[in-house]
Parts: C-alpha cells; sequence; structure tokens
C-alpha cells in the first residue's frame, strides 16, 4: 500500500512538473542594442532564469532544458521606461464629465486596460506622476502580486499644490464642494501643510513624491508657468520626502518655477518649458534630469478641442507646445541630463514610443534617445540595479523589433516581441 501511494506521489509530482515553465529560456538576439556602452551587438545569447538575466555573450552555454527564443532577425534592447506617464486616466472625449461626472472608482475600472497597453508597446516600467485616491497604488500591487498584467510602477499618487494651483480645480464657484478624507486633494500650503501631505502620501504608498511648483496648461488657473509655491515650500517639500526615502519631482513649465524647483533639489523637473540660460546651468550643476513630454503638443492641438477642452486651455498650450521643444534642444546641446518621459494619459496609452521621433528631431542622437528611455531613465527612478539595461543580475525586461531603431528611431513604435521579468507579454512574428 504505502509502495502503491509512493508511485502515485511521484505520477503526480511529473504530471504537475510536465506543465510547469522551463527553468532558463534563452534569446537568440542577431542584434542587441548595449545601452551602456552606446553600441550594437551581434548574435548575442541571453540567458534568462526566472525572472532575471544570469548570463549574455556570444558564447553562452544553453542547458539542455531551457526554452530557446529566436530573435535572430530582430534588434533586442531592454525594456523602455516612461518616466512621466499617468495610467489611471486618459480624456474621454467630455472635460467637464471628466471634472464633474467621474470618480476614482471609474479610473480604476479603466487603469488595467490603460497598464496593458503600455506594456504591450514595449514600456515594462513607468514612473506614474499623479493619480487619484491611491489608484495607482492599488494598480502597481495588483501588477506586482501578477493579478493583472502591467508594467513595473513607481508611484507619486496625489499631485501637491497649493489653493488656486494646477492640482486644484479653479475657475468654478466657491460653493462647489468636494467631499474626500483630508489631504485627498492634495491641495496643501504652508511649511507645515506640505510637510503633512508628504508623509500622507508617503504613509499610503508613495514611491515619490510629486509637486506643483508653478502653474499648468491642461487646467484653468491663469499665468502659465508662474510660481505656485514658495522657496520655503519647496524645499520642505524635498527635504521631507528625503527623510522618508522618497526623491521629488516637480511640474514646472516657467522659468521662475523651475529655478526654484532646481535649487530646493528635485531629482527631476517635468516639462521644462521656459529654459533660459540661467535655469539650464543650473540644472548641469545640480544634476537634474528634464523630463520633457515633446511629444503630446501634437495630440492636445490636433484632438483636444473635440474632446471638449476649453479654449482656454488650448490657449495656453499654443503658447507652451513650441517653446517646450525649444527649450529641450537647448538643454540637450548643454548637456542636461534627459529622460524620456511623455505624460501618457494626456494621448492615448499605448502611443509613448511616438515621442522618440521628436527628441531625435530636437537634438539627441537615436542611441541618446533610447538611453533616456532605459539607462537613463533607471538612473533618476534610482533602480539602476533592477532595470534599464541587459545586464546580468537584471530583471528579464526585454523587447525586440524588426529592424535597428538606430537607422530609424520610429520602428519603436510598433514592437514586435515584449518580456517582462522572463515572462513573454508579446510575440508577433
Ligand atoms: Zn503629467
Amino acid at each position: 500500500m504505502r509502495i502503491k501511494i509512493f508511485f502515485l506521489a511521484v505520477f503526480i509530482f511529473q504530471f504537475l512538473n510536465s506543465f510547469a515553465q522551463p527553468r532558463y529560456k534563452a534569446i537568440k538576439a542577431g542584434k542587441l542594442i548595449d545601452v551602456v556602452s552606446g553600441t550594437v551587438l551581434t548574435n548575442q545569447i541571453i540567458l534568462i532564469e526566472s525572472d532575471t538575466i544570469v548570463d549574455i555573450g556570444p558564447s553562452v552555454k544553453i542547458p539542455s532544458d531551457a526554452e530557446i527564443i529566436d530573435l535572430s532577425k530582430s534588434t533586442v534592447l531592454p525594456g523602455l521606461i516612461d518616466c512621466h506617464t499617468h495610467l489611471t486616466s486618459e480624456p474621454s472625449g467630455d472635460y467637464y464629465a471628466d471634472l464633474f461626472r467621474k470618480t476614482p472608482v471609474d479610473y480604476a475600472v479603466l487603469a488595467p486596460t490603460f497598464a496593458k497597453r503600455t506594456l504591450e508597446a514595449g514600456f515594462t516600467t513607468c514612473r506614474d506622476v499623479g493619480a487619484a485616491a491611491f489608484v495607482d497604488v492599488a494598480l502597481r500591487n495588483a501588477i506586482n502580486e501578477k493579478k493583472i498584467p502591467g508594467p513595473r510602477i513607481l508611484a507619486a499618487t496625489i499631485f501637491i499644490g497649493s489653493t488656486g494651483s494646477h492640482g486644484d480645480i479653479s475657475g468654478f464657484s466657491p460653493y462647489l464642494h468636494w467631499q474626500m478624507p483630508e489631504n485627498m486633494s492634495g491641495v496643501a500650503n504652508g511649511v507645515e501643510g506640505v510637510r503633512k501631505q508628504v508623509r500622507y502620501n508617503v504613509k499610503y504608498g508613495a514611491d515619490l513624491i510629486k509637486f506643483g511648483a508653478g502653474a499648468g496648461v491642461l487646467s484653468e488657473e491663469e499665468s502659465v508657468g508662474a510660481p505656485q509655491y514658495t522657496q520655503e515650500e519647496m524645499n520642505a517639500i524635498v527635504e521631507e520626502a528625503a527623510m522618508w526615502g522618497r526623491k521629488t519631482c516637480a511640474h514646472a513649465h516657467g522659468t521662475e518655477s523651475i529655478k526654484m524647483a532646481v535649487k530646493a533639489g528635485v531629482a527631476s523637473v517635468e516639462h521644462g518649458s521656459f529654459l533660459d540660460d540661467e535655469a539650464i546651468r543650473m540644472m548641469r550643476e545640480k544634476g537634474t534630469y528634464l523630463v520633457a513630454d515633446i511629444y503630446n503638443d501634437d495630440y492636445i492641438m490636433s484632438e483636444y478641442k473635440r474632446l471638449g477642452y476649453p479654449d482656454k486651455i488650448l490657449e495656453k498650450e499654443r503658447l507652451v507646445g513650441k517653446t517646450q521643444r525649444e527649450s529641450f534642444a537647448k538643454a540637450v546641446k548643454a548637456g542636461v541630463k534627459i529622460a524620456f518621459g511623455t505624460d501618457a494619459g494626456v494621448y492615448p496609452h499605448g502611443w509613448n514610443a511616438k515621442q522618440f521621433k521628436y527628441m531625435v528631431q530636437y537634438g539627441l542622437t537615436p542611441i541618446q534617445a533610447i538611453q533616456a528611455a532605459t539607462v537613463q531613465a533607471a538612473d533618476l527612478l534610482g533602480w539602476t540595479a533592477k532595470v534599464g539595461s541587459i545586464s546580468k543580475g537584471k530583471y528579464a525586461d526585454i523587447i525586440a523589433v524588426p529592424s535597428n531603431p538606430l537607422d530609424n528611431i520610429q520602428v519603436l513604435e510598433t514592437v514586435s516581441f515584449v518580456m517582462k521579468g522572463g515572462e513573454i507579454i508579446l510575440s508577433k512574428k
């Protein structure tokens, strides 16, 4: 009887094992972009064990039980990183309905679709910089627990802004009143107020802190670019975040607000539309990253009228779009550190790679544009040990395209293969 049970157990074990994934995967890469050295290698083998890259080179020994993935006709590169997304939202087509008829529950319902689309577009990591009601934290956690597919997420949670700022809802009756838990709006004032808001965001899951240093475009307050916090408030936000081990990024279009944020010590300036020589010099000296969303002006100018946005906002975009691209070009020329970030959510999720074309048009070489979305982005995130290059010990976040993106950067807009943490997400023949 005992022997029978033993054989039965062996049989069940073998039966279950036949469904298990092979321990190793080996990718045969025809061309491989080494983003660290900026060179293209040929005929490389990437050996993956579980979710990690364990070996790479032209003559890596492939274990006999490894699953072979043949990408010998493709160009392989690390999974891309977008440092400025809003994975929980997208304009629905009615500006006022988005503002007044929706709740964070609506965002929560759609966020998994947006996350999946982003991952399938080759973006295996996102720094998500502003979401309502900690929907980004729930999304991040569900992805990490493998309940739903999506990119790795660093979540900034609630955007911190002053009363009447880009982070507030302005221009309506003062009798309009949202009822929500204290601090859920992200509106915070004074040194004490902003410190408390940082603590609140961290308490409920923020991986980094985002605040509005100056006025915005897609909101109804006046004078795009004007500072919306004092220097003391910005300093307090950055200092408080650092105390909790978090980096800070600042939404800043206007020159003065950019300089104040850089002075406060933010890790990155988002948008950076009106850069003068002094701002550029300060960013270079401090090593502040510029995360400039230089594609979406096209989308806003062609679609936002139809999507019901008021003329006031479109006027602001008209003012900012072109200047932002020129500022980007100046910053590139001066050697400011650039990380790829698109503001996805302002335009449809999954279109992230459309920005590469503009980054090349406005001064980066194709390899620099790819580095901005890989090694540089990983550095900004503080995730260099995990992602951003195809290297031993890092997550097997790997993508492929049919031809060399260094010849035509736009091939990144249609990836043919996506792997995240050793798992194949997409594989087009
Ligand atoms: Zn944004």
